[in-house]
């Protein structure tokens, strides 16, 4: 079970009400959040979120609106008391600005650990028990997408267990994939495991232009979380120059990669209701929701 939260939904300039990007992902008592924008500490406590649970820190981008938070997220957590160490993961060359925005902290009292992924092609690492991808976009400044996915073992099937008389105090073993004997016979996992399992999958995806890596990092997501920085199609050119997506090109990627949800996040200041334009995109993918501060989802496996 995956709870999603998006923390904030706008792009460049906060709004009453509407925070800069941010989405916190929790799993089994730890949490991921993804980008840290002016304000998400402020709703991250509207929204009753735990500080101490987040684990590790993922960064699209140092641009302002997605990093500016982290200061005072990071003093409100050593506030708090918090020891644990902290991660932060970000692009390539992100160390830097990362630790020039930190010296106005001073002392915290638990360790910051930043990593650098590559900015150049696609890398793959586990946290908090989820399998991170992380992928190079196009934007002004080097700038990554994720996908995150749970990794479901087949259902055990005691049927099957029961015809091959294996000890009940066996079956855990086989269901974590290790062989058994059982009366000189070799039990394999596969003998007593059901059909391969889907992953969840979510996957995040803000601020770029459309690139090819793109469709197969959201390939068959559940819930896909995508830039829609302008939502009139009108706003293609100014998207262009400006290296950001319309909600239609988020919706024709979400209609390509066979997803099952797309969020849209990251509203220009432009455009305080972005609902005004969702038919741009519902009209591609209509299992589109526009996104808001504070709306969350439960991932549940079948
Ligand atoms: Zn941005
Ligand atoms: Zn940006």
């Amino acid at each position: 079970m995956i709870k999603v939260t998006l923390v904030g939904t706008g792009g460049m300039v906060p709004l009453p009400g509407r925070y800069l990007a941010s989405c916190h992902i929790e799993y089994q008592g730890k949490a991921l959040l993804i980008d840290c924008g002016e304000g998400t500490q402020i709703s991250l406590h509207k929204g009753k979120i735990s500080l101490n649970k987040i684990d590790t820190i993922l960064i699209t981008h140092c641009h302002a609106d997605h990093v500016t938070g982290l200061p005072g997220l990071l003093l409100t957590m050593g506030n708090h008391g918090r020891t644990e160490p902290l991660n932060i993961v970000a692009p390539r060359g992100s160390s830097r600005i990362l630790n020039s925005l930190l010296l106005v902290c001073g002392f915290l009292p638990f360790q910051v650990i930043i990593s650098e992924l590559h900015d150049t092609k696609p890398q793959e690492f586990d946290l908090i028990g989820l399998n991170i991808k992380s992928i190079p976009l196009r934007h002004h400044i080097n700038c990554l997408g994720y996908s995150l996915e749970l990794v479901l073992r087949p259902h055990f099937q005691p049927d099957k267990a029961k015809k091959y008389n294996i000890p009940v105090k066996l079956w855990r073993l086989l269901h974590g994939g290790q062989e058994v004997v059982v009366d000189d016979r070799t039990i394999t996992p596969d003998m007593v495991l059901g059909e391969p399992r889907k992953p969840i999958k979510i996957s995040y995806v803000t601020d770029t232009r459309p690139v090819k890596l793109i469709d197969e990092i959201v390939k068959d997501s559940d819930l896909f979380i995508c830039e829609g920085m302008y939502g009139n199609d009108e706003m293609h050119e100014g998207a262009v120059a400006k290296m950001h997506m319309i909600f239609s090109e988020a919706a024709n990627i979400a209609l390509n990669a066979g997803v099952k949800e797309l969020w849209l996040t990251h509203f220009s200041p432009s455009m305080p209701n972005p609902e005004e334009y969702k038919d741009s995109a519902a009209n591609i993918f209509a299992n589109t929701v526009i996104g808001k501060d504070l709306m969350s989802k439960t991932l549940k496996s079948d």
